[in-house]
């Protein structure tokens, strides 16, 4: 007799992923219940490349070389079974103090509120490693209890010596961390470098809630 598959992997991103709402103030948060991820960093890191060659899509995410204009966090809604949000980069050096004012109340409350909230996708442009707004971002990630995973972006800019170094140390800096997810990955949105991982990863946390609803 056949085995009846109950929890059968959903591969989510076979199928186009549709642009949901944007927010800039809390009350503005997508109401909608299922298990969501974030991709947060500093400015011109990669995060709307990254987002873009996830969801195999040109222009989904907005790139752009002028970092630090938009105070909005975007969401994404990978078919009705993992959110993705995308929030505002940090670490731009002609931000004014109003505007970094602004950025950590809102992200504040993002990482507070957002109840689904599995797991924050940390990246870390991989010429520089972790800078001291990382840092900063980690801890507060830490003090609150959300788990957050390192992806060293742009890798096919640098060497292979290189990325092992930064690799070493960004896995050596995490340690301090007990919200770090301990596996590090590896991308180039150019290359296309770390997006199956990403795929792998994102299917496994939608599928995490599908068991739950399954059970
Ligand atoms: P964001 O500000 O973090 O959303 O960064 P973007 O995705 O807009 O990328 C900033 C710049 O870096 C753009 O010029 C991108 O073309 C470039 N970029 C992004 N990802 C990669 C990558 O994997 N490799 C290379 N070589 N360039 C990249």
């Amino acid at each position: 007799m056949k085995k009846k598959i109950k929890n059968k992997n959903i591969l989510i991103f076979n199928q186009e992923v549709s642009y949901y709402s944007a927010a800039a103030k809390p009350s503005d948060f997508p109401d909608i219940n299922v298990p969501e991820v974030c991709f947060a960093g500093k400015s011109n890191v990669g995060k709307s490349s990254l987002i873009n060659a996830i969801c195999n899509r040109r222009s989904l995410a907005r790139t752009s070389n002028t970092p630090g204009r938009t105070q909005i966090i975007h969401f994404y809604n990978v078919q009705n079974k993992l959110l993705m949000s995308d929030l505002p980069g940090y670490g731009y050096a002609k931000a004014s103090k109003d505007k970094i004012k602004n950025w950590t109340k809102l992200i504040e409350n993002y990482f507070i509120n957002r109840k689904n909230l599995f797991r924050v996708f940390l990246l870390i442009d991989s010429r520089r490693g972790i800078k001291n707004n990382d840092q900063t971002l980690m801890h507060l990630l830490n003090t609150i209890g959300v788990n957050f995973q390192c992806i060293l972006t742009k890798s096919d800019k640098v060497t292979e010596n290189f990325l092992i170094n930064i690799y070493n140390e960004t896995k050596l800096q995490i340690k301090n961390y007990a919200s770090a997810y301990p596996e590090i990955i590896v991308s180039s949105s150019k290359k296309n470098i770390g997006i199956d991982k990403m795929h792998i990863c994102l299917n496994l946390i939608a599928n995490i809630n599908e068991s739950k609803n399954n059970d």
